[in-house]
């Protein structure tokens, strides 16, 4: 298994190879710039030179990026759009010079203006950045999501839809997060359900596109449609669905990233609770 976790980067992009290692990471997930910000610090040599040196000196595989919480590709609102649009750009270019193969991203919200107007400018927003960013070598993850409010995103069909429709659908990969399908009606609490629900995602979107997992438990409940994290067997989800996923050949060789609560003092519990199931 490659198992890992979302980590800081506080102090500096480096240092999330450091926690990422501390913690006996194979792979970690980190933010490049501060999530509920619009604006990032343009990204230095030094600020690159580091990442890299620290990085090369240990056995840490991927590292993923994950997009900014404010982001909203599919907005309605041409300012929100192009704010998006170019904080987006920012980090796949950075991204891009940092050597990181993927950006984990959410689909956005309509806002109102319904999921075909939301998927349809998600997909324009995807293109414009695929034809105006010098990034060749990411790709971008959609991740699968809770379904909050207006949010896209919480049916495997809107993934498939967006990859379909766009003009690089090469570009796309998909990032599985198992509080998130469960909270938006997928049930992955027994064996078979788990079985089924992978059955789901192969027959829509397949197999091949599944890059990364999000293993958190669900605070919030089956079908809530709310986003709600939670230690690892502590929520409504439990230990089934993670020793599933853990020993199932399929997922041998996909990044698996925790996003549970409390990662200063929690991260290492979650981490050694999933190792002991992959036993
Ligand atoms: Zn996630
Ligand atoms: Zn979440």
């Amino acid at each position: 298994m490659i198992l890992g976790a979302h980590v800081s980067t506080s102090g500096g992009l480096h240092n999330a190879i450091k926690n990422g290692t501390d913690l006996q990471c194979d792979t970690i997930q980190i933010f490049l710039r501060n999530p509920n910000q619009w604006q990032g610090k343009s990204p230095t040599p030094e600020i690159v030179e580091k990442f890299t040196a620290a990085w090369s000196e240990t056995d840490l595989g991927e590292v993923i990026a994950h997009d900014i919480h404010l982001s909203n590709l599919a907005s309605p609102k041409p300012d929100v759009l192009k704010k998006s649009r170019q904080a987006f750009r920012e980090q796949m270019e950075l991204a891009q010079l940092l050597d990181l193969r993927y950006i984990v991203t959410h689909l956005g919200a309509h806002l109102g203006e319904g999921e075909t107007f939301g998927l349809q400018q998600l997909t324009d927003s995807f293109d414009f950045l695929f034809e105006n960013t010098e990034a060749p070598d990411v790709m971008l993850l959609l991740e699968t999501t809770a379904g909050q409010g207006t949010n896209l995103g919480y049916r495997f069909e809107h993934l498939r839809d967006v990859i379909g429709m766009s003009k690089y659908p090469d570009r796309f990969g998909v990032c599985l997060d198992t509080c998130h399908v469960f909270a938006a009606g997928y049930d992955i609490r027994t064996e078979s359900d788990c079985a089924a629900t992978f059955k789901q995602f192969d027959d829509i979107i397949g197999l091949e596109r599944l890059k990364a997992f999000h293993l958190n438990d669900a605070k919030s409940e089956y079908q809530s449609r709310v986003d709600r994290h939670e230690h690892i067997g502590e929520g409504n989800i439990g230990t089934t669905a993670f020793t599933y996923i853990l020993h199932d050949a399929r997922f041998a060789e996909i990044p698996l990233i925790i996003e549970t609560p409390q990662m200063k003092t929690m991260h290492e519990v979650n981490l050694s609770i999933l190792r002991k199931l992959k036993l």
